[in-house]
């Protein structure tokens, strides 16, 4: 055996094949009884009853044993959920694979970044959008369908601010939202006249892209959040864009064109914090002081 202890052991199983296991009612029900207890294991008699799909025990430990390994653990003289187990429950609940919903757009009241137009939230296709109604610009969030029926309409613009917030965090953390994958960021455009900067974010084993404002990033950093709430700014219940319109001051500056670097500045209250956003997307300094 050798040892590489630059890397970390990952065993990859066939995905098709994987995923076959789970096409059987009987051994999603299994998985649904062992989420119902998810701080104990679940003795092999306790299962059986649980699970009606199922009359034969022998037929039983036929489908239990199919999910042992991927999807079930032995724990404590009983089973319990895997991390992937836990995963596909969690998939369940929310509805990524087997509900839909929508929701019409709700005027949210705040302005759109772009030409001043009214901005909207909404809900279709497995994505929340916040769209203004006159240009069209905005940002579409994948958000689970199930997510979306545990909120009312006039609280989901909200659930939707939070959610976003909590995509971007983890999209600036340098994990892929969608994949869990490491992220690859750079700074691809400064601001001009009719549209901010832009840093483009990809992963690149599922592929996905997505785009955030050298604003965004700079909103996001602890120490700018941290300055918003003690003015009385929430970045979790807020879309970014609609923060900054109500501060004194939003400024972006160009610190490099070739690789692209930038200072965004918030001022608000008697109080300034600067952010510098370094090429590859991160923030390189904060500084928090008096306007002078
Ligand atoms: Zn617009
Ligand atoms: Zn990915």
């Amino acid at each position: 055996m050798t040892e590489d202890t630059d890397r970390v052991a990952v065993d990859a199983r066939d995905p098709a094949e994987v995923f076959g296991l789970l096409a059987a009612e009987a051994r999603v029900d299994v998985l649904r009884a062992l989420a119902d207890h998810p701080q104990d294991a679940v003795s092999f008699s306790g299962l059986f009853a649980a699970v009606d799909a199922v009359r034969d025990s022998g037929n039983f430990s036929y489908h239990l044993e199919k999910l042992r390994g991927a999807f079930v653990r032995e724990a404590d003289g009983g089973y319990a959920l895997t991390h992937a187990g836990r995963q596909v429950v969690g998939a369940i609940h929310a509805g990524s694979y087997t509900a839909d919903a929508a929701v019409d757009p709700v005027d949210v009241g705040w302005h759109c970044q772009r030409c001043g137009g009214r901005m909207t939230v909404a809900y279709a296709d497995g994505a929340a959008s916040m769209e203004c109604r006159d240009c069209g610009s905005g940002a579409r969030i994948p958000l689970p369908p199930a997510t979306v029926d545990q909120v009312d309409r006039s609280a989901f613009p909200e659930a939707a601010a939070a959610w976003y917030h909590q995509r971007v965090r983890r999209t600036l953390d340098g994990f892929c939202a969608d994949c869990t994958g490491r992220i690859d960021a750079e700074l691809v455009s400064a601001p001009t006249a009719d549209g901010p900067s832009l840093a483009e974010f990809s992963c690149p084993r599922c592929g996905r892209t997505a785009t955030l404002s050298g604003t965004t990033i700079a909103t996001f950093h602890p120490v700018v959040e941290g300055f918003l709430v003690e003015h009385g700014f929430d970045t979790t219940a807020h879309h970014p864009s609609q923060i900054w319109p109500e501060l004194d001051d939003t400024a972006v500056s160009v610190r490099s064109r070739d690789p692209i670097a930038l200072t965004v500045r918030f001022e608000h209250g008697g109080e300034a914090v600067s952010v510098d956003v370094a090429p590859d997307a991160s923030v390189e300094t904060v500084d928090r002081s008096p306007v002078e």
